[in-house]
């Protein structure tokens, strides 16, 4: 008995009832803000948001659990936790506690619009996102280019990429992507980003004490980033070099719906827009089965990709591409956000540090300590992939 009592709580996930003699009513609205606090008898958190309704009217409800005097409550499972700029339906039932007052409590939450969809890369151990230090960051095209697009059209799409995200953000964000000469040169940490073709092995090449490094097959393109990650420099976050490497051996590189390999086409400025925004510091947004758990620049949760919110689905972010899509190609509100909340125009720090410099804007005047520090506390990360979409069921 107590068996099958257990399971049918498991059922409703979350959805415990107050007081079931009264109905539970529909709320719909966006979350203003909310506040969280320890009963008087200090056995739990509940944690109280305002729900602007589209009536322009204000509802405050309560949901148990929250956040308060240094501590978390939580359930499992439990209803998502409510938070400011969410737009939501609710279910919630009222009810009087044992002074009589009467307590909107939350008993279902529907998300149907979260406050941002885009999410930082990071944090590092000391808890910074990753950026770049100055005004600007230079990429260095392969000279080799593709030869899966006809003539030099690979670098027209490249010149197109860095040109969409540059005037997309010139509005509220300093940094600007610039080009350098292509290079024929090799991926690594060097301070030469590198924008390279992958045609015969979908891997590292090996180096002296360390062998191939192969990626998933599944992935179109792959950014590495190289960052300061140690608390106890200045520069902690700050990006010293990433390459971005896109993959003509599992898929052939597209233009235009056009490509001279053979095999599931990936269009190139769809990868590279959404590879160039790993570049400047952007998560996907949203987490791909097997992901970890991240938190977004607000502290929420990242949600799992199989939300409908389409601020994080249509976002050039989003993890996963069709066949010849391209509809990355083109920023979109929520990735100009992300890079306006890493480099917004009101920090702008007025440098530009030149390629092939890694000491950036301050190192110089850090003195002689910051530049024997610099490398001790480097962390190395493969970004999120831009994965092809798994076949989907309709
Ligand atoms: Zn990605």
């Amino acid at each position: 008995m107590r068996g099958s009592v257990a399971l049918a709580v498991l059922c409703v996930a979350g959805a415990a009832s107050a007081d079931p003699a009264r109905p539970a009513t529909a709320i719909e609205g966006r979350v203003m803000d909310t506040s969280a606090r320890w009963t008087s008898d200090g056995s739990r958190i509940v944690t109280e948001a305002t729900v602007r309704t589209a009536d322009g009217s204000l509802v405050t409800v309560s949901q148990l659990g929250g956040t308060a005097g240094g501590f978390t409550m939580r359930q499992f499972p439990a209803p998502e936790r409510l938070a400011a700029g969410m737009q939501v339906a609710l279910a919630v039932r009222e009810a009087a506690d044992l002074d009589g007052r009467m307590h909107r409590a939350v008993e279902g939450v529907r998300v149907l619009a979260y406050p941002e969809g885009f999410v930082r890369t990071g944090p590092t151990k000391a808890g910074n996102f990753l950026s770049w230090p100055t005004g600007c960051a230079f990429l260095t095209p392969d000279a080799s280019g593709t030869s899966q697009i006809a003539g030099d059209g690979e670098f027209e799409i490249i010149d197109a990429a860095l040109a969409e995200w540059n005037t997309k953000t010139a509005g509220c964000s300093y940094l600007e992507l610039r080009l350098d000469a292509r290079r024929d040169h090799e991926v690594g940490r060097d301070n030469l980003n590198m924008i390279k073709f992958r045609e015969v092995t979908w891997c590292r090449p090996p180096i002296k004490d360390d062998p191939m490094r192969c990626y998933a097959d599944a992935a179109a393109g792959i950014t590495t980033a190289v960052y300061v990650d140690d608390k106890n420099s200045a520069r902690d976050g700050e990006i010293v070099d990433a390459d971005i490497e896109l993959n003509g051996v599992n898929f052939a590189i597209s233009k235009d719906g056009v490509s001279l390999g053979s095999g599931i086409k990936a269009d190139l400025a769809n990868t590279l827009t959404h590879e160039l925004g790993h570049f400047m510091g952007l998560e996907h947004t949203c987490l791909a089965p097997r992901d970890p758990p991240r938190i977004d620049g607000d502290g929420n949760p990242v949600p799992a990709c199989g939300v409908a919110d389409p601020k994080i689905t249509e976002a050039t972010m989003f993890p996963f591409q069709d066949e010849g899509e391209t509809k990355k190609a083109t920023v979109e509100a929520d990735d100009v956000a992300g890079v306006c909340a890493i480099y917004p125009i009101a920090k702008d720090p007025g440098t530009c540090a030149s390629a092939g410099s890694d000491t950036g804007c301050c190192s110089a005047s850090n003195g002689s300590t910051g530049a024997v520090a610099v490398y001790a506390g480097l962390g190395l990360v493969a970004l999120g992939a831009l994965r092809r979409k798994p076949r989907v069921r309709r």
